[in-house]
Formats: C-alpha cells, structure tokens, sequence
C-alpha cells in the first residue's frame, strides 16, 4: 500500500496551489492523502483554502469516520470518494477532487476528454473517461469514480467536476492540471474542426508505459 509521510504539509501546500491555479473556487474541491497508519488526511468542508492551516485538516478511517479534529472542523462532504478510490487503488497515495471550468465542461456534457496529445496517455492511462451520474456526497459517486479510473489517473464525475489519483498530492496536483489543460485544448481544437486521434500504436505505447509505471508504484 503506498502512503505519504508528510501528509498534512503536503496536503495542505496542494490545496493552496490548487486554489493559486484557479482549478477550484474558494471552499470547493478537496484533497487528501494516505497516511502510512492507513488513515486518511483530509481538507475540512466549509473553509476558505486561503485561510487554511495545517490543524484545520481532519483526519478519518478507512470507511470515511472522523479520527481526529480540531474543534468545529468536519471532513470534507465528499470524503466517500476519496475512501473508496484507497480502497480500490493500493498504490494510490493521493486523491484530488477538484472543479476546474474545461473538464467540468465535458463533465457536464457526459463527454470523455479524449488523450488525442502526444504523451497525454503516458501520465494519465488514456482517455479521461465520464462516470454515470450519481448525486453528490453519496456512496455510488465512489463506486462510478472507481470504475472510471480503472487503468487511469483521473475521471470525469458526470455533472460535477474531476477526481486525481497519484502517489502524493503534488503528483494528483500535476494530474488534475494536465486534465485541465487538455479539456480546453480539446474544446477549442473541435471548434476549429474535427479531433484527429493519434495513430493507435502511439497510443497503445503511452498507454502501456502509464500501466508499468503504476506497476511499480506499490
Ligand atoms: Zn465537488
């Protein structure tokens, strides 16, 4: 199972970059890491990124409970997404839920941001596929995220926004970016005409070295 040594620290300088890359809005989103107990370090619902300190993250098990807190700070609302991508991804050391405008866009539409730029499929796994749709802070938006990161980095929550996996939070930081820069590329590049796809056996190459890299991250 990978982990991160320096969870809070680590969390809490993603969550502030997060917010400087404009890839959420004020309270918004949320990031989390394993920590090598097995717990998970979370950023807290309701607080301002440009306030947030290291004592405002919460920490909760593996089935999403609070373990520790400061006074009148609560995990994330949307801390179920983050469990079930731990449980489901042993090599998973970080999960990003962020709400950057392009990816939320094909999000919205239902759309996958197809991986049609050289080297896209090498850090993500291939296209960003969209989940089904199921209503925020419930279970079954952790089990579509699951089933859409299978061999990848990062899925569309449909009508939502964008989840990030890595093994530490400025790895799922990079991911979360990448995507985003990728949807809007895609989005202006269809406007000019149609997408053309990478040759395949490009593809299948990028895709292959993202699946040894996660290979090897356990
Ligand atoms: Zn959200």
């Amino acid at each position: 199972v990978n982990f991160v040594h320096d969870a809070r620290q680590s969390v809490l300088a993603a969550a502030k970059e997060m917010l400087r890359r404009g890839l959420v809005e004020g309270t918004a989103g949320n990031i989390s890491a394993r920590q090598p107990d097995g717990t998970i370090v979370i950023t807290p619902a309701s607080v301002d990124y440009r306030d947030m300190e290291v004592d405002d993250l919460v920490v909760v098990d593996g089935s999403g409970e609070t373990v520790a807190a400061m006074d009148g700070r609560s995990p994330s609302s949307e801390r179920m997404l983050h469990v079930a991508c731990y449980r489901a991804f042993d090599d998973v050391g970080s999960v990003i839920h962020s709400h950057p405008v392009y990816a939320t866009m094909f999000a919205v539409a239902r759309l996958d941001i197809p991986a049609c730029i050289d080297e896209f499929a090498m850090y993500v796994g291939g296209d960003v596929r969209c989940t089904g749709y199921a209503q925020s802070g419930s279970p079954s938006v952790g089990d579509q995220a699951v089933k859409a990161l299978q061999g990848r980095a990062a899925a569309l929550i449909a009508n939502h926004g964008l989840v990030a996996v890595g093994s530490d939070p400025a790895a799922a930081l990079r991911i979360t970016a990448l995507v985003e820069r990728t949807a809007q590329i895609t989005w202006g590049a269809r406007a000019l005409g149609p997408l053309q796809p990478l040759p395949e056996h490009v593809r299948d190459a990028f895709a292959g070295h993202y699946r040894s890299l996660r290979g090897n991250t356990t």
